[in-house]
This record gives structure tokens, sequence and C-alpha cells, in this order.
């Protein structure tokens, strides 16, 4: 324990604000995509919606899925039980299927209307960098919890395990979602493996086509795998955001917030809308 803190959380911790400090550094040295929005203003509604989520995770999903985690290795129960492997390999397998169901998950969250209506709040962000990656309606993160509970009962995700995934994914979904510019050939070879910022910046198009790509949160090899992988897509070309909410004053933090809970049109995302928004 740390000052009250448990060393694992400080820990996470730790990586997390050195990953997003570096991410922070070349954003601003070598920004990808143009910004729409003042960054101050954009950053601060984002961190805001952030927080709330955090105290969400903090109240509710930790309290629930860590001991539910605890619980189902004292059972044995799931599919990593079946064989007897050493530690480091079964939290590699567990990381990596908790990433896939993850990809599932993901994609269920842009089918169902019930969970796009929250997913939504995350996408209508007009700007996609390293501050996006904590834009995700604290609904979003409540109704994610029973999908993450069945993710730990049929993987057999231990404690140590869980908390591994959650940080690597909260640093891979930092790394992606920033506005940092890469060198093309470093992006291309890292796409193999793991999902990077232009990949990501195609999922964030207004264009429906392009948003049903690019589902991956950690390992790119789901899109790859499912024939859902883009690159083609030049970041110059792309236009951020869903086409329902073009203007700041759309996405202003309170209508943010309530976004989820209002009645509204089904999405409509084509090349139209790509025109439309690039010439306003
Ligand atoms: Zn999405």
């Amino acid at each position: 324990m740390m000052g009250g803190m448990p060393a694992w959380l400080s820990t996470q911790a730790a990586v997390v604000v050195i990953a997003f400090g570096l991410l922070l550094w070349r954003e601003t040295r070598r920004p990808l995509r143009d910004r729409v929005e003042r960054r101050l203003v954009h950053t601060a509604r984002n961190v805001a919606v952030g927080i709330v989520s955090a105290a969400a995770v903090h109240l509710v999903e930790t309290p629930v899925v860590l001991p539910f985690a605890a619980f189902v290795e004292g059972r044995g129960l799931g599919l990593l039980r079946v064989v007897n492997l050493p530690t480091w390999l079964d939290v590699v397998l567990a990381c990596v299927l908790m990433d896939y169901t993850l990809y599932v998950w993901h994609v269920l969250a842009h089918k169902w209307p019930a969970v796009w209506r929250f997913h939504l709040v995350h996408h209508a962000d007009l700007d996609l960098d390293a501050s996006t990656a904590v834009r995700f309606h604290f609904g979003e993160l409540l109704i994610s919890i029973p999908w993450r509970v069945a993710q730990i009962a049929l993987i057999g995700t231990t404690p140590q395990a869980l908390v591994v995934w959650q940080t690597a994914t909260l640093v891979s979904i930092l790394f992606h979602h920033s506005n940092a510019e890469l060198p093309l050939r470093l992006e291309r070879a890292l796409s193999r493996i793991i999902v990077t910022p232009r990949m990501h910046g195609i999922h964030h198009s207004v264009v429906e086509s392009e948003v049903n790509s690019n589902w991956s949160s950690g390992l790119a090899w789901w899109d790859r795998l499912h024939g859902t992988f883009r690159l083609d897509v030049p970041q110059r070309d792309i236009v951020i955001g869903v086409p329902e909410c073009r203007a700041p004053r759309q996405v202003s933090l309170a209508r943010m917030m309530a976004f989820p809970f209002v009645p509204r049109s089904p999405y409509r995302g084509d090349d139209a809308q790509r025109i439309a928004a690039k010439d306003a």
C-alpha cells in the first residue's frame, strides 16, 4: 500500500500519466490532423466527461469486477483453467482474449441502438486526441459491466491479469486516439500488431462506411482477421465526428451528458455528409 492506494493502482496510474504526458508533448510538436475546436476548451470538456466516468468506474465497476475475478479464480472457472499454464503465459493469453472480446463489444456498441446512444457521445467529438480516450459517457461504462463480467467468467481472467489488461488497454486507447503524427513507415509497421492513430482516425470518421472499420482497441489483429482493417483513407480527408453534431455548440458538456437520454434521429453518414461538413 502507498498512501492508502493499493500498489497495483499506483503503478497503473503512473504508467497512464507518463503515457498521457508523452502523447500530449507529441500532439503539440507534431499534430496529425488540424483542430476544429480550441484545444483548451476541448480538453477541459473531455476531462470533465472522463472524471464522471472515472467516478462511475471507481464506485461501481471496480467493486464488482475485481472481486468477481477473484471469485472466478477461486472456483477455477473459465477457459484458461482447463490447462495448467505458467502465470506469465496465463496473463498474456487472458489479455489477448479480453482484447478480442472487447473488439466484439465495440462492434455491438455500434450495432445495438441502446448502447450506441451512449457510445455516440465518444464519437461526437469534433477533434480526436488523447483526451478523447477518456471521453466515454458514464452510462456506456456502466452498461458494459455485465459484458466485462461475462468476459472474466468465460476466459477465467484472474485479478492480476485483469489489472494488466486494464492498464495496457488504457495506454493503447490513449495512444490510438492521440493526434500525434508518427512517420508513416513506423505506423504501417506498428499497425501489423497494434491499433495506431491513423487507423483509429478512420473509425472516427463521419462517413458510415469508414466508421464500420478498425474496431480493435489493442491488437490490430482482430480487424485484419475479420476483414475490417483499413488504412486507405488519408487523414486530411477525414471529417471527425457524427453527422448529427457538426457545430461546437452541439457538443457542449451539458448536451453530451444528456445526449443518450433524449430522442434522436437514426445515424446517417455517407459521402454527402463528408462533402457538407467540409464545405461548412
Ligand atoms: Zn466506436
